[in-house]
């Protein structure tokens, strides 16, 4: 049943559009392979990113400036003015599509802030869709990824979701059609983010000294182990070229992949720049179980179960 719409102040009385709920998935990278170094200060990535059903929601309601407001992972942290993601992407399509950029905008955040799971470049992805929806500004996904590109990296596929392949600096996506499958894991989430930028950092200094593993090479293996129905196939074919720097800043989260794969994980990576770990599972239950002991082994703040792929921000 779907519940009728409650007009909650003058302002959606008097208008057209009421609240508009966008719900946005958090990203892992099935495989994360990193290039070299761009003249623009990215790296060049190979990337395939699956979307898994830990979500943030942002609420949108008309109003007479753009306001932010929030509850959950991260608040008193994360910042609310013009530096958040959110009223950068509110902004942005505002520009874009020449409307004022007003909504009262408020966000109910699960994932963890700076947790390598993209979390802020989600709820960008969040804010274009709910604010093309409140201002009935009617972009297609398409266009709505282009200005998503110019915001992150990561933030077009948060559009898209699914499992897709991401290259060039990891923002230009393309779908990978795969059996309908769904992926089980668990995410154990840590005490304490990492930043990204440190961690490829850390990537070049472990290159340039030479004490960095081979890097991945083609998604290929990935992409075949995909199309087949097996997680014990897929579990060999998961990657990660940031997982050395992620560990060499963080030497405990050997600790929690240790542990997710004594719990009878298939396997366990960090998830893009850490320090989340994730971990697949044989089915829903086996996760629920890795969880539970994730949990009980107190290598982690937090382990919940996920599974993928799912859809991008969707309004609803
Ligand atoms: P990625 O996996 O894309 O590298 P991450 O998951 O490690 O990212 P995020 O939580 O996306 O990290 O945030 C990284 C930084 O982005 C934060 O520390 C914060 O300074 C900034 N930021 C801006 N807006 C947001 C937002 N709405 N949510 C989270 N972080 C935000």
């Amino acid at each position: 049943m779907t519940e009728a719409w409650r007009p909650d102040d003058e302002d959606e009385r008097r208008g057209a559009i009421g609240p508009v709920k966008v719900r946005v998935p958090a990203k892992v990278n099935l495989h994360l392979g990193v290039g070299p170094l761009r003249r623009d200060g990215y790296h060049e990535l190979n990337t395939v990113y699956h979307a898994i059903s830990i979500y943030d929601e942002l609420t949108a309601r008309r109003g007479d400036t753009l306001a932010l407001t929030m509850e959950g992972e991260g608040t008193g942290e994360l910042a609310l003015d013009d530096t958040n993601l959110v009223i950068r992407a509110a902004h942005a399509l505002a520009g874009y599509a020449g409307v004022l950029p007003h909504a009262r905008l408020h966000l109910r955040k699960q994932i963890p802030l700076a947790g390598g799971l993209a979390g802020g470049s989600a709820d960008a992805a969040a804010a274009l869709v709910a604010c093309d929806a409140l201002w009935g500004t009617g972009l297609s996904r398409d266009e709505l990824a282009g200005i998503a590109a110019d915001l992150g990296s990561d933030v077009p596929f948060l559009i898209y979701g699914g499992t897709a392949l991401g290259t060039g600096r990891g923002e230009a996506i393309s779908p990978v059609l795969a059996r309908p499958t769904s992926w089980h894991w668990v995410v154990a989430i840590a005490e304490v983010g990492l930043s990204t930028p440190t961690a490829y950092r850390e990537l070049d200094r472990l290159r340039d000294s030479g004490a960095a593993g081979a890097p991945l090479g083609s998604t290929d293996a990935l992409l075949g182990a995909l199309r087949q129905r097996d997680p014990r196939v897929l579990a060999r074919t998961l990657g990660n070229d940031l997982q050395d720097a992620a560990l060499a800043m963080r030497p405990a989260l050997a600790a929690t992949l240790k542990a997710g794969e004594a719990a009878g994980a298939l396997t366990g990576i960090v998830s893009g720049s850490g320090p989340t770990c994730v971990f697949l599972a044989a089915g829903a239950a086996d996760a629920e179980r890795i969880a539970a002991e994730l949990t009980a082994a107190d290598v982690c703040r937090e382990a919940r179960v996920a599974h993928g792929p799912v859809a991008g921000a969707r309004v609803g």
